[in-house]
This record gives structure tokens, sequence and C-alpha cells, in this order.
């Protein structure tokens, strides 16, 4: 496409301005907490939509408020919407931050702050994207619709909200995912087991989230109950770390792994498992060990649980992240990635039909895979704006085990914005964005809503 004007003399005059649009969106705690009333995500939260709106407002957009759940600008005018799916909200600050993570910090051409990159730097490069589209005054025959959302990080409520309500997109792209884009994402399903009555085990309790592989664990157990000698030679033999202690006839043991999130669980070592699978060499009679050998692995592929699967794009991964005791059951999560080509419900079914008399299975929810083949249109334009713009040929669209608002809006697909091989901390301490790769993601994204436009 030959535009006839300088767009990145354009986008660098706007400069100062698109770093005071993020340093007045970082300074909201917009993490989201579901509340009673009008702000059903908070009060940080909405009040950062506000600010969002009012800068739509100032550059002449057209706004809506969705009653806080989301609200989008608008320019053009049409039948058909091409889209822009952003969020607003962030997961908490954490531990470790050099600088004050809801007030943006400048150093080294970097700016720091929680959201900086996940995803309020897309918010307002996209913003300034519909700007410049608006200045280039060309003749648009369908709406550019900047969607911001306030509850991705917790489930993407604010998308179904929006559903209910609204058009959907002709097409559009989300910026929170990677470059060149992410042509699928993998399906999602959340379950527990219940298991009643253990019959050694007094108590357990490993994890802290259901979405990641359990980095500890403690049990409570009679010691009469297994070998500890065997136990503790097969934890130090796998090189985990542990810690068991004797009271009278009961003993505690404490297992350490290594957290990973759940959709790369090769990257981790469960705790639990480990405990288990110690627990059942050294001849534990407690049926629910042989249970939990019988279901999870290390392999975390649901071979267990018969859900074992694959397509070209990667396998199903199945992870137990969390384990509690509540009214003498033993409560676990069960966390699987469905692989893109394949279809969540038919995982699901196969989870509600497995007949074991000694554990049930609840799913709590799921969400579908999403997949754009590389052949496809959506695919085939944004690869070649992202070509043509960074010159990078070499890195490939991709596929991922997380997920994003792709998977709750149609016809939406994740492009940007973090960049290949890049880490910019994303849900860490010290976040931060590159100014040259937001001032980069404004050109992206005004090349791709030019190509989304046009027809051909
Ligand atoms: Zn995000």
């Amino acid at each position: 496409m030959i535009l006839n004007i300088d767009l990145e003399n354009l986008i660098n005059e706007h400069k100062n301005e698109l770093i005071e649009n993020i340093k007045n969106l970082i300074k909201y705690k917009s993490i989201s907490v579901e509340t009673e009333g009008n702000m059903p995500f908070g009060k940080e939260n909405a009040k950062c939509l506000h600010e969002a709106l009012n800068i739509a407002n100032k550059y002449g957009f057209t706004t809506k408020n969705l009653d806080n759940y989301c609200g989008y600008a608008e320019i053009g005018k049409g039948d058909k919407i091409i889209g822009i799916a952003t969020h607003l909200d962030v997961v908490p600050a954490g531990e470790g931050w050099e600088t004050d993570p809801f007030c943006a910090t400048i150093k080294d051409n970097k700016i720091y702050g929680r959201g900086t990159s996940d995803d309020k730097g897309a918010v307002v490069a996209s913003m300034l994207a519909l700007k410049i589209i608006k200045e280039m005054g060309i003749t648009l025959n369908k709406r550019v619709r900047l969607i911001m959302g306030c509850a991705e990080e917790t489930g993407s409520k604010c998308m179904q909200y929006y559903n209910e309500r609204e058009e959907e997109f002709e097409i559009g792209f989300t910026p929170d995912g990677k470059f060149p884009c992410v042509f699928g994402e993998k399906g999602h399903i959340r379950a527990r087991f219940k298991y009643t009555n253990p019959s050694s085990i007094i108590n357990i309790n490993g994890g802290t989230i259901d979405n990641a592989v359990c980095d500890k664990c403690i049990v409570h157990i009679y010691n009469n109950t297994f070998n500890q000698k065997v136990l503790k030679d097969y934890l130090s033999e796998n090189n985990i770390k542990f810690e068991i202690k004797n009271d009278n006839d009961i003993c505690i043991i404490e297992v350490n792994g290594i957290a990973a999130h759940a959709s790369t669980p090769y990257l981790g070592k469960n705790a639990i498992m480990y405990l288990m699978s110690g627990l059942k060499k050294a001849g534990c009679t407690d049926e629910f060990v042989s249970y939990y050998c019988d279901r999870f692995n290390f392999e975390n592929d649901g071979n267990g649980f018969d859900l074992k699967c694959n397509d070209q794009y990667g396998n199903l991964t199945c992870v137990n992240g969390k384990v509690w005791m509540e009214n003498k059951s033993i409560i676990g999560s069960i966390d699987i990635r469905v692989p893109i080509t394949l279809n969540s419900e038919d995982i699901v079914n196969r989870l509600k039909v497995i007949d074991d008399k000694r554990a049930t299975i609840q799913v709590m929810k799921y969400s579908d895979t999403t997949y754009f083949p590389i052949a496809s249109n959506i695919v085939q334009k944004l690869l070649k704006v992202y070509q043509n713009i960074t010159g990078d040929k070499e890195n490939k669209p991709i596929t991922t085990g997380g997920g994003t608002y792709a998977k709750s809006l149609k016809n939406c697909i994740a492009f940007g914005c973090k960049f290949p091989n890049k880490n910019n901390k994303i849900h860490e301490a010290n976040e931060f964005v590159e100014i040259d790769e937001l001032l980069l993601q404004v050109k992206l994204y005004v090349y791709a809503i030019l190509e989304l436009l046009n027809d051909k």
C-alpha cells in the first residue's frame, strides 16, 4: 500500500501525547474485582475506562460506555465494523518492583509500570492509530471500533456483556498476544475432582492457583501407612526439595516443586505429583494416592482421564494446580488445554462420562479453541503488514495455549502487541514497554486497519 504521507513523521509528532496518555492510564490500579452495583469490576477499573473514553472524546471519536463492563471508541461510517479489542484491567503488581508500578516511569527509552505492555500500551497505541487514520482524511466506508474491556485477566465477562448487546466484527484483531499474529489458541477447560474420605491423609494443601503447575504441597498423614526412607530416597533421587517432620503418629511432609503456567507445564515440576508418586513408591495404603497416580502423570497429557490427543500444532495438556481439603474430601483443580483444531466440547463430554467410583469430576467452565488457517485472508493480510513494516520474515505466525479476547469475540485474531523474542515482564515485576516499540505498534495498527478496510 502506498500512502502519500510520511506516516513515520506523523506518528513521531504524537510521541509526547502517546506517553501522556499511557501515564494517565497506568495511574489507575485497575485490577478487576467483581463488585455489586454499577462498577462491576471495581472503582479503579471504572475510573480507568472513564479516562480512556475521555481521551477518545477529546479526539472527536464516537464513544460508548457499556455500564463499566467495557467501552468503545469509533470512527467512520458504514454497516460493518473493523474491530480492535484491548483491555484496561491489569493483574496485581506483586513484589520486586524498582519503580512505582502505578506511576509510569521512563528510564532508558522504556516506560515501566503495570499494564505498560499488557495491555494499556496497546490501548493508547490503537487509540493513536485511529486518530492518525482520521487525520489522514481517508473516507471510511466501514466503522473502525476500538473496544476497551475491564475484565480480561479474570475470565472476560466484559466481552460476554458486549456480545449480548453489540454488533460483532466483520473482522478484527486483539493486540494482546504476539506479532506476527496468533493463528490458534487452545481451548481451555477448568474442572475439579472431589475424592471423599481418604483413609490416612489427614490434611493436604498444595498450590495457589488453578492455572499453574503446583510449586508447593504440604500433607499431614499417618506415619505407619508408608515407608519414610523410600519416600525420602525417591524425592532426593529426583532432586526435589522436601522437609519431613514427625509429630507422634503423624507425619508432616512439605514438598517444593517449580511453578509454570498451565499452558506450558513442561517448564515446571509439580509438587503434588512428586509427593503422590513418592508415597505410592513408599507403599502408601491410602487409596487417594493410587487414584491420583492413575489420573495424573508427569507428562501432563491427560492420559489418565483417557483424554490424550494432539494435532499438528501440539498436544492436549492436563494440569493439577491446586489441592485442598474440605469436609473430609480432597478437592483438586484440573486445567486442560485443547489442541487448536479440536473441539473443547468433545473433550468436556469425554470428561463427563468418566465413571469412577473413587472421585467425582465437575466441569466448571470451558472455552472453545480459536483457529484461523495460515492461508486465510486475515492471517495473510496481517502477516504481510507485519513483514512489510518490520522487515522481519523469519518469525512466523504462532499458536498458544494461553487465551485472549479472540476466544470471546467472533472473527477476531490476536495481532501484537508483543514483539518476537522480547520479554516485557508481563504479569511480573518491572513490566515495561519500549517507547520505540510503542510507536512501531501505532504504525502496524494503522496499516493493519487500512488493510482490513480493503475488501480485496
Ligand atoms: Zn492481556
